[in-house]
């Protein structure tokens, strides 16, 4: 027997629908590459959202045809979020922080038909144009009276010409809710990229789940600044997750540093932040600077590496701001686990909340997570076993697009490449990203770890950990570490730091002081870079 209920498709242009019906006034505010403040609501969200829903009609453009982003977060960005996906066409955000090779490379691969781009990204338009065959129009995200006179690309259109000349009457389609809605190839570190391929349905359900309160819990009442790109996994979903509550929506543009982000926090009264820790610790270095404080901030998600203790310490005991550990992955769209505290925890001290609060928290509903041994076997919830952490669920990719790189599945299962414990309570914690773990003697050290007690130093502004040949313990560990501008502190006293905060073979054995670690696209370290830059580097008594 089948249920009587309606059945409606969870289609991403019901979200801009309900954002305009029922929070028609809720503000959208953007810095622009212009420099200026734009603000406006989700009610011309919606109308311009439609706009570009015609204009896309009008270039004849086909159902699930590739329409490409190189911009920042912003108001046209997200009219393109709802206007391409709503009208049946896949957004594709390509990474601007990409070498141009790599950029055609992808695009040429997802076979992308338009191409839609921030003026700060001429320069790398330039480069590609002539090698990306399937694109066909160029829009720049300006006024027309912004476009370069020269910019040496045929036929570019601006944005606001090209949606201007059309209605904002549309109607929204109804179709197959498992059709594609988005796509963003993940930034692996071997092989060719590879693209996460989202539906409507998963990005629909990740976004419900993504609200809810022992998530991201957003409401009508947040006003949500997503510092994360959204050419990075949709920015956390963060942009259908403010539709689907009505919470107000800030975009910092191209303003990533920490004065322009700690500014947009006082002055548009942002009350829930998401970032990855660099933007983060770009931001707590102005502020301790300058002596500032939060008026208006709760609460910040912070993921995509792991979050040092020194920064959940900073925001919560210093600016009383909670930290959501959060971990996730393009290929889970990315929201996996989110740290947030059971009710029997509140009643724990500072210290044991906090050992808590490092975890990357508990699977939110909808994904379903194991860590299994070399064997493939299931490990216990014990919190000290580890192993490889293994996910599945209604948002986690079931293949790449166009098959690329085989079936990733094992059993129905998406091995993450992480190395993970999960304890009792259900509590997930990273220890390493399974080819960065450090083995010692036949004991794994968790670089993570072995960072987190470098980053506490007052000296210290970034630590790499990587693990070097030994003769007899197979692999030591050594930390690459950057010093705060105008901060000391000697190899020695780094070591001895560590005395007491671990165990003394998990120590590494040397400091190499560099000017940077080397970061990829989406603010990762590179280790494999790293390496590289050591490679005639020898371990003391060696
Ligand atoms: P990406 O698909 O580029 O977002 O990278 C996903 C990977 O980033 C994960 O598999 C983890 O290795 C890492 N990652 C994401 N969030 C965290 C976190 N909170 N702690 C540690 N590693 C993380």
């Amino acid at each position: 027997m089948l249920g009587l209920m309606q059945s409606q498709q969870l289609l991403i242009s019901s979200l801009i629908e309900f954002a305009e019906r029922h929070h028609g006034e809720g503000e959208v505010v953007s810095r622009r590459v212009e420099g200026d403040l734009h603000r406006y609501t989700y009610k011309e969200v919606g109308a311009r959202s439609r706009q570009v829903a015609n204009a896309l009609d009008a270039m004849k453009l086909g159902f699930s045809d590739r329409v490409a982003t190189l911009a920042w977060n912003g108001y046209r960005h997200l009219e393109l979020y709802f206007g391409v996906s709503g009208s049946g066409r896949v957004l594709h955000t390509l990474n601007p922080r990409l070498h141009p090779d790599q950029i055609s490379w992808i695009a040429n691969h997802a076979e992308d038909s338009v191409l839609c781009f921030d003026m700060t990204f001429l320069p790398i338009i330039k480069a590609i144009h002539g090698r990306c065959p399937t694109i066909k129009h160029y829009v720049a995200l300006c006024d027309a009276d912004k476009l370069p006179a020269d910019s040496g690309i045929p036929g570019l259109l601006s944005y606001e010409a090209w949606i201007g000349a059309q209605s904002s009457n549309y109607q929204w389609p109804s179709f197959d809710e498992n059709s594609a809605s988005s796509m963003c190839y993940t930034s692996g570190t071997t092989g060719n990229p590879k693209a996460a391929l989202y539906s409507h349905r998963s990005t629909m359900l990740h976004a419900l789940a993504g609200a809810l309160p022992d998530a991201l819990s957003m409401s009508a009442r947040d006003c949500v600044l997503p510092v994360v790109p959204m050419f990075h996994v949709n920015a956390w979903g963060l942009p259908y997750s403010a539709a689907m509550t009505g919470a107000k929506l800030v975009f910092p543009g191209p303003g990533m540093d920490g004065k322009s982000i700690y500014e947009l926090i006082e002055g548009e009264r942002v009350s829930f932040a998401a970032g990855v820790p660099t933007v983060w610790q770009m931001m707590l270095g102005h502020m301790s600077a300058g002596k500032l404080r939060f008026s208006t901030l709760k609460r910040t998600v912070i993921g995509g590496s792991a979050c040092p203790p020194a920064m959940i310490t900073a925001f919560n005991d210093e600016y009383g701001v909670e930290v959501l550990h959060a971990w996730g992955m393009t290929e889970m769209s990315p929201l996996g686990t989110v740290c947030t505290l059971k009710n029997k925890h509140l009643e724990l001290d500072s210290s044991d909340k906090m050992k808590v609060r490092l975890k990357q928290g508990r699977g939110i509903f909808g994904v379903d997570m194991k860590i299994v041994d070399d064997q493939g076997r299931e490990l216990p919830w014990d919190g000290k076993a580890y192993g490889d952490l293994l996910v599945r669920g209604p948002w986690i990719i079931s293949d790449y697009y166009k098959g690329e790189g085989g079936s990733p599945l094992v059993d129905g299962w998406f091995p993450t490449g992480d190395v993970a414990t999960i304890d009792a309570d259900g509590y997930m914690q990273i220890t390493d990203r399974s080819k960065d773990v450090i083995k010692s003697g036949g004991e794994w050290i968790s670089s993570i770890d072995v960072e987190n007690i470098a980053m506490a130093h007052p000296a210290v502004a970034m630590a790499a950990c990587i693990g070097m040949k030994h003769p007899k313990w197979d692999e030591r560990p050594i930390i690459a570490v950057v010093k705060k501008p105008g901060a000391e502190v000697s190899r020695e006293q780094l070591i001895a730091f560590y005395e007491g905060k671990t165990a003394k073979w998990q120590i590494p054995d040397d400091v190499v002081f560099v000017e940077a670690i080397p970061l990829g696209g989406t603010g990762k370290m590179q280790k494999t870079k790293l390496r590289e830059l050591l490679k005639d580097y020898q371990l003391p008594g060696t």
